[in-house]
């Protein structure tokens, strides 16, 4: 029943033949992904392999040289050019709307040092959503308490804990009520004993059920969070499935070399 269900409810976002060029460089080499509502995807796979390009490309803070993102059915992008050299030609208009619905959490933070942790939870709320301040506030200070971090509103990001300043960046991101949530490897620039914190917070967003993409190298986390695992390797889905399938019953070389080494 569920089952049913599931396969009749649209792809949040739909991926179709993804491309990307850094000059010569050929990062991105035709990925095809439907992601689900509700979806905890998790993605593996050794540096240089093109997570980050891939996440960046889904809120398209790197433009796709090739191939088709939907959000919600909407094709993102206007077709132009034909045959072998088809593209899409994107508006700022549009892409900013994209990046309302796709928020993202990066591994350095990215908080504004000069702000103190309200404010840069606000910040896209006024500037972007163009909210009144009063409402701005309101909404940044019930994302901070839901990070359990509401006593540290009036705190700069620097006399806060790496794991601290992570939890602000992803009260931020929920602020803006995205529908698709990014992290691309959230937990790698922290001490050890902060990972634990912010691997919490994640937690609990993925079992209000949101639809989540991340990037990490916790596979214990992986394993018990996700729904689903891709490991990436030269720019391409090498091997996909559940993490029953993908973690404990590897089919591909690479992926169970890759895995041995973190476990
Ligand atoms: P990962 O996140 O898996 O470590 P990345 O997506 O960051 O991999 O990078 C994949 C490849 O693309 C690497 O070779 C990297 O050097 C290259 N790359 C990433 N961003 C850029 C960029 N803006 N310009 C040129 N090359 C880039
Ligand atoms: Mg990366």
């Amino acid at each position: 029943m569920q089952q049913a269900l599931a396969a009749t409810e649209a792809p949040i976002l739909q991926i179709r033949a993804l491309h990307k060029w850094f000059g010569d460089l050929h990062v991105l080499r035709g990925i095809d992904l439907d992601v689900q509502p509700g979806d905890r995807i998790a993605i593996l796979g050794a540096s240089g392999s093109g997570k980050s390009t891939f996440l960046r490309c889904l809120n398209f803070m790197e433009l796709p040289s090739e191939g088709e993102i939907s959000l919600k059915a909407r094709p993102i992008g206007r077709p132009s050019g034909q045959g072998s050299a088809r593209q899409r030609s994107y508006a700022q208009a549009e892409l900013c709307e994209v990046r309302k619905s796709v928020g993202m959490v990066f591994q350095q933070f990215n908080l504004f040092p000069h702000m103190s942790v309200l404010a840069n939870v606000m910040e896209g709320l006024l500037t972007v959503l163009r909210q009144p301040r009063e409402e701005a506030r309101r909404r940044a200070l019930l994302q901070l308490e839901k990070v359990g971090l509401a006593d540290k509103a009036t705190a700069f990001p620097a006399q806060l804990s790496g794991g601290q300043q992570q939890r602000v960046a992803i009260a931020r991101a929920l602020a803006m009520e995205p529908e698709v949530l990014l992290f691309d490897e959230p937990t790698s620039s922290l001490d050890p004993e902060l990972v634990g914190e912010v691997l919490g917070v994640i937690r609990g967003l993925a079992e209000e059920g949101r639809t989540m993409l991340l990037v990490t190298h916790e596979l214990g986390f992986a394993y018990h969070y996700a729904n689903k695992i891709l490991f990436l390797a030269d720019g391409q889905i090498h091997e996909a499935g559940t993490p029953d399938q993908v973690l404990k019953h590897p089919q591909k070389e690479r992926t169970q070399r890759f895995i041995e080494r973190f476990t």
